[in-house]
Formats: C-alpha cells, structure tokens, sequence
C-alpha cells in the first residue's frame, strides 16, 4: 500500500491524540476499556474535523490545477463546508457554499448560528437553497460552480463530505495508519474502532487502511443518515476505488464494510432519546461534547454496544470522534434543561 505517493499539504497539528476514556468505561460496568481519538480537535482551522483531514489530500490538487475557489456543499448546519470556508481563508482563496435544507425540524436561529455564522464570519459566499437531504450529486451545486466560471474564476469542486471526491478516502487511510504507530507506543492494538457514518469517505478510508493489517470489519460504523443502505454503498464504493488508488492488494468485500443501523433515526440531523442520553452520559463522564447529529449518534451506538455485551470483555475500542460539536448552538432548543 502506497499512500506515500500522494501530495499532503498540512492543515492539522499532526497527529491526533488518543486517550482513554476512564469514567465513562467504568460507569459501563468496566468490562470493555474505551477509548478516544480526538478528530475533534486536529487544527486550529475553525476547530477542525474529519474533512481537515480529508482536505490535506484535496488542497494540492486545487493548488496545482491554479484554482481560486473552493466551492463545496452541505446542510445548513454541515461541518463540513465550514472547514472548507477556514482552509479557503487559510489558503487565501474564496469560497462558495451551498448549504441545502437538510434538517426538517428547528428553530428560529438554526441559520444563524453554530457552522454556518463560522462560515459567514470566515468570509465564504454562503447560499441557502430549499433542496432536501441526499448524499449525492445536485443541480444546485452544479449552478454554483458554473456562477464562479462565469464570474471570471476558476472554482476547485468538494463534494459533499468530500465523499465523491477521487481523492475522499485517503486522509482516513492516514488515520488507520497513524493509530498503527500510536499502537506501538502504547503497547497494544484496538480491538474495534467506532465511527460515525453519513457520506462515507471516513469509514472508507478506514477500512482501506485498516485491511493492511487485518482489520476492515473491526472498523465498526454507526449509520447517522437514516438512509442506511445508501451510506453503505457509497462506503463500498468508495472504499474500493481509494484499495486501488492506493495500491491496498485485494478488493473491498461486502463484509469489510460493517454498519451498524439502530441508532440513525428518526431521521438524519434529528436526535432520538438515546442520542441524548450518550450526549448527556459522555459529556458528564468526561467533558467530552458530541452532537445530535453525528457523534450523539455513533456515542449512543458505542454505549448500547458496551451495555449489550457486544464487545467481548477485555475489548479495546477506540471512538473515532469526528468533530461537530459547532453545531451545538443551532439545537440549544434541545438542551434548555441541560
Ligand atoms: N461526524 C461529523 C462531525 C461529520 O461532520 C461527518 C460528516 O458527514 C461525519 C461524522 C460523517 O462522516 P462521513 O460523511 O465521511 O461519513
């Protein structure tokens, strides 16, 4: 495997930490010992995220190919184009912005505040659009990028979650990668890696990275779309085509690809009351905050798995904690109480 071979510009503070998350495994009953690796917080642009990550295989090409804006897509609360407005202000190129209506319940503020008032504030061309919630290609996107032709400029195209983008799974091949070396300083391997799953680039990647030692399906993802049988395909898919790019040896097969389905509903970007139990439950036991959207759901789906006994005692898993905390702000009507 040779990720080696592919252009990296830095956008994070190297690698994350991983730390063990004592409370919160001894509340469980002690049996399996959780840990956390801290995506959360791998940059300094905008508080960063999976997709900062993801972007570092990304911004060479942008770079090459002379652009000068980035051009991206996502909910109205959607961390990801806000890490694309920050590495646009870093990179001093512009950046446009379609955010659809993904979410069909929330309040007054939801599109002021939380990921998209950081976006406006980084200065990117935010555009509101009524489209629905769909992981794939749209029209909307499409306008936005012919607007910037139009305007004389030459737009760089990131898909939503960076996830149908050629170049989408190589950052978390990194990731697997880099939790290898940190395994050789700590003295053991994880048993089981958790994640959050929409689009599907991260789980991708990992479980390309991951298959050079043995361990796709140990890469445990936690469906948060609600639309279980798209994500999934579109993490074989992906997961294929970044195996080959990569060199990986052997294709992806369908049970390299593990996702876990309980825990998205009732729907994407809306939380149910386990969601909150596990946002409430981790934050108390460990000062760590997850969201309602994303990691609310994979903490839910980690704590149930644990109380179920479903990782065998002795187990050693890892929560990928993927960010999404900024969006906090835009479900305050949730949280009132606490
Ligand atoms: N967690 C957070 C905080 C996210 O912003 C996303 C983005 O969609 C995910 C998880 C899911 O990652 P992916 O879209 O690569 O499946």
């Amino acid at each position: 495997m040779n990720l080696q071979r592919f252009p990296r510009y830095p956008l994070t503070f190297g690698p994350t930490p991983i730390h063990p998350l004592a409370r919160l495994s001894a509340h469980l009953g002690g049996k399996v010992e959780l840990y956390a690796k801290r995506e959360d917080c791998n940059s300094g642009l905008a508080f960063g995220g999976n997709k900062t990550r993801k972007l570092e295989y990304l911004v060479p090409e942008a770079i090459e190919q002379g652009c000068d804006t980035l051009v991206s897509i996502g909910g109205i609360q959607s961390n990801q184009t806000r890490q694309v407005a920050a590495v646009a202000a870093h990179l001093g190129m512009k950046c446009v912005l379609v955010q659809e209506n993904w979410v069909n319940s929330y309040d007054a503020v939801y599109d002021r505040v939380g990921n998209i008032e950081l976006s406006r504030i980084l200065g990117a061309d935010v555009r509101l659009v009524p489209d629905g919630f769909d992981i794939g290609i749209r029209k909307s996107w499409e306008e936005a990028l012919e607007s910037v032709r139009a305007a004389g400029g030459k737009p760089y195209a990131i898909p939503a979650g960076c996830s149908e983008h050629r170049l989408g799974g190589l950052g978390f091949v990194g990731f697997a990668q880099e939790v290898r070396q940190q395994e050789a300083e700590l003295g053991f391997r994880f048993d089981y890696i958790v994640v959050c799953s929409v689009t599907g680039s991260t789980q991708a990647g990992m479980v390309v990275g991951f298959a050079d030692d043995g361990r796709a399906d140990r890469v445990i993802g936690i469906d948060a779309s609600a639309k279980p049988e798209a994500t999934r395909a579109q993490i074989a898919r992906i997961a294929e085509h970044t195996a080959e790019l990569v060199g990986l040896g052997r294709s992806i097969k369908p049970n390299d690809v593990v996702l876990d389905t309980r825990y998205g509903g009732p729907e994407y970007g809306l939380p149910n009351e386990g969601t909150l139990e596990a946002i409430r439950l981790c934050a108390r036991m460990e000062g760590m905050l997850t969201d309602p959207v994303y990691e609310g759901k994979s903490m839910h789906g980690m704590i149930d798995k644990v109380r179920r006994g479903e990782f065998e005692p002795g187990s050693r898993v890892l929560y990928a904690h993927l960010g999404g905390a900024p969006a906090l702000s835009a479900y305050s009507f949730i949280f009132r109480d606490g």
